[in-house]
């Protein structure tokens, strides 16, 4: 579903990748623990639309997003399969989410007291209830307040108590004993319940592929699905051949022959110590290609190149190994014949994990799917 582009940087999505992580991930999973792929955040920088497709065409039951509007989005491109909002949503925004079946999560009974007094009588809303145990972040924290909530689901039947869940701080850390306490803290939550709904799931990637008691009867997996391993840990741990489906591609656009003791880019910092062939590369910081990726190699026909001088708001420069054509493909993320660059090389420059540099790279950069 790519649309036309004028420019010659662009995200290459491999589809068949992400349904080949699905169902790898998948194969390591009972065959009753249900698949929610998470496609928040434009599906990780990879395409909401387009991997949410992909996703339930490999198997996945539900999708989850981050916002409604997010949700919204995906059932204006023609998406029907459930949803679930991951976040906090409005109260005045349930009739919405109740007319286009979108499901959403709760977890404060005067959210629940306040939406229902925008839902009319025969709407219905499906919800998930979210338990904090451990992330601090949203969710019900004792079981008082669990029991308060059930009650006033169980007290009108324009609510459908459709799931309840929780999520790990450090299900990907090697020291698990966090882990352990988080899950002990879920499973004394649902022993409070006077009934247990449909969905309950508690796994993200890390805890999904490490620990089969947290899976219940479905998890939420994102980074795996798009071929990254939250951690070394899960990587060792899982040893699952995930094939990454993201790359990031450019083009030379400009090449010359710079002589010894030129400057380059913003600030002069950067000098040739040679006689230097030097490439520019219509990428910048505009596009996520941030500033802190000065020094950074990129891929030239198989060979390294670093980033030379100050990376610009739309272009920045290389030390090319050779000659090379104006138009030769540079990547910047993914394979190049038989040289790589994960993301995870990527994270490590900014001292940052894989998520950030996938949803580092803009909108300005167009998404083209194989
Ligand atoms: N569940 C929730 C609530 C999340 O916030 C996320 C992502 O951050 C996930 C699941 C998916 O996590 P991962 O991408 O590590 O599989």
């Amino acid at each position: 579903a790519s649309t036309s582009f004028h420019r010659d940087t662009w995200v290459e999505v491999d589809l068949d990748h992400i349904a080949w992580n699905i169902a790898q991930i998948r194969k390591q999973l009972p065959e009753e623990t249900s698949f929610i792929a998470v496609v928040k955040a434009n599906a990780y920088g990879h395409g909401d639309v387009e991997v949410a497709a992909t996703a339930m065409e490999a198997g996945a039951s539900y999708l989850a997003v981050a916002f409604l509007d997010e949700a919204l989005a995906l059932r204006d491109k023609g998406i029907t399969a459930p949803i679930l909002v991951l976040g906090a949503a409005r109260p005045e925004d349930a009739p919405l989410a109740a007319a286009q079946s979108i499901t959403l999560t709760i977890f404060q009974k005067e959210w629940v007291e306040e939406a229902r007094m925008h839902l009319h009588d025969k709407e219905r809303l499906s919800v998930h209830v979210k338990v904090d145990t451990g992330m601090g972040r949203i969710g019900i924290r004792s079981s008082e307040e669990l029991a308060e909530i059930e009650a006033l689901l169980q007290s009108d039947d324009r609510w459908e108590w459709e799931g309840i869940y929780t999520h790990f701080a450090t299900a990907d850390e090697p020291d698990t004993s966090y882990f352990e306490r988080q899950l002990g803290l879920f499973q004394e939550m649902l022993n409070g319940l006077t009934r247990q709904p449909k969905w309950i799931h508690c796994s993200n990637s890390a805890a999904a592929l490490r620990f089969p008691k947290a899976r219940f009867n479905a998890v939420r997996v994102g980074l795996s699905m798009y071929g990254i391993a939250p951690s070394s840990t899960v990587q060792q741990e899982a040893a699952l051949p995930l094939k990454e489906a993201f790359s990031l591609r450019t083009k030379l656009i400009h090449v010359k022959k710079m002589p010894k003791g030129e400057k380059i880019g913003y600030g002069a910092t950067y000098e040739t110590q040679e006689e230097e062939w030097i490439g520019t590369l219509p990428i910048g910081y505009a596009d996520g290609w941030i500033r802190r990726l000065q020094g950074q190699e990129v891929l030239v026909d198989g060979v390294r190149a670093p980033i030379v001088g100050r990376i610009c708001m739309d272009q920045c420069m290389i030390r090319l190994p050779a000659q090379a054509a104006v138009g030769t493909t540079v990547t910047l993320i993914g394979h190049a014949d038989t040289s790589f660059i994960p993301v995870d090389e990527i994270a490590g420059k900014l001292e940052t994990i894989a998520y950030e540099v996938l949803c580092l790279i803009g909108s300005r950069v167009p998404r083209i799917y194989k």
